[in-house]
């Protein structure tokens, strides 16, 4: 019987396995068939405090990891199938993969969030290499560099925004010539000079060897292809949180799983952190905090408990 079992690997799994096992809770974590999170899939991290030359993304998240195991968290690399945790609300709770069985007195969804791609040629590639999903990791990168923003929600009109204190333009890369964005958010980046809409367009191919040189621009109306030359493409076109594997856990409106009570779930005994709650702040450091609070909650819930 696990004090908690942690679904979920990224920054926001692994610090609260690192203050669970402090705390001397009997701590596993069930990290994903591809464990680490978002970060896994990024280049260089400089906004994470402590690393003042910054630090590769995937040497992050084998750190924390790292730091997790030496206080004596347990880890399965498996992904979890579809698990119905209102079956027996305040636990214990039972999570099977395959023939294994682990039980927890509480569990702590920390299963992030995806940013949704684009899925077209070079992106997967050139992720990390120009191709982005976040602007506030990344944007520094592109000091006086050419780069696009594609979707034509409020994350792209911010995005785009926020990317002109770097970049010497901005092309704002949209399907269609409506926009998703609020009207403010629109108006702003309308009265950007250096922010470019190229509108009905739809990026088919993104080129370059070893980083973003040029994109292939499809006109949706027309068929017509251009080349844009580039140093960057910001893709921004919405996240999914993962709650498909957790039936029963109540979520907003908007996907994210609810948190009114610090990081309690609906469910007594089910705690969430991380992205997957996170619908605004979505950085490591936001992530990493929101496990450090889960990890004091079940805590302090387990005492109770007795
Ligand atoms: P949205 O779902 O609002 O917008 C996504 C945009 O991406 C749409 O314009 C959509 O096009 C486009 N898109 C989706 N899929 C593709 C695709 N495959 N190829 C090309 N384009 C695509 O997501 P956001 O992340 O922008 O916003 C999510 C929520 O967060 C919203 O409620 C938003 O208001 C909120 N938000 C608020 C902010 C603020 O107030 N400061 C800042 C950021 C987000 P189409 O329009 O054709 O569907």
């Amino acid at each position: 019987m696990y004090d908690v079992i942690i679904v979920g690997s990224g920054p926001s799994g692994l610090t609260a396995a690192i203050y669970t096992t402090r705390g001397n809770l009997k701590t596993l974590v069930i990290a994903g068939a591809k464990w680490g999170g978002q970060l896994q899939l990024t280049t260089e991290v400089e906004n994470f405090p402590g690393f003042p030359e910054g630090i590769q993304g995937p040497e992050l998240m084998m750190a924390m990891r790292k730091q997790a195991e030496k206080f004596g968290a347990e880890f399965v690399d498996d992904d979890i199938p579809p698990t119905d945790l209102t079956k027996n609300p305040g636990g214990p709770f039972t999570i099977k993969i395959g023939e294994k069985e682990f039980t927890g007195k509480t569990v702590l969804i920390a299963t992030g969030a995806d940013a949704k791609m684009l899925g077209i040629p070079g992106e997967k590639e050139l992720t990390g290499h120009g191709v982005s999903y976040c602007a506030t990791c990344d944007g520094a990168f592109f000091r006086n560099k050419e780069i696009a923003v594609v979707g034509g929600g409020d994350s792209a009109m911010e995005e785009a925004n926020f990317l002109t204190n770097f970049a010497s333009r901005v092309y704002v890369i949209h399907r269609r010539d409506e926009f998703k964005a609020s009207h403010v958010m629109q108006e702003k980046c309308k009265a950007n000079p250096k922010i470019t809409f190229v509108l009905n367009s739809a990026i088919s191919e993104i080129i370059g060897t070893n980083s973003v040189e040029k994109v292939k621009l499809q006109n949706v109306q027309t068929n017509e292809e251009t080349e844009l030359p580039l140093q960057g493409v910001f893709v921004a076109i919405g996240h999914t949180p993962n709650t498909k594997v957790f039936p029963g856990i109540e979520i907003t409106e908007r996907g994210y799983v609810t948190h009114q009570y610090g990081t309690k779930t609906n469910i007594e005994g089910v705690f969430v952190s991380g992205d997957v709650q996170d619908d605004k702040y979505q950085q490591a450091i936001t992530a990493a905090g929101y496990g450090c609070q889960a990890a004091i909650d079940i805590e302090k819930y387990l005492a109770t408990k007795g």
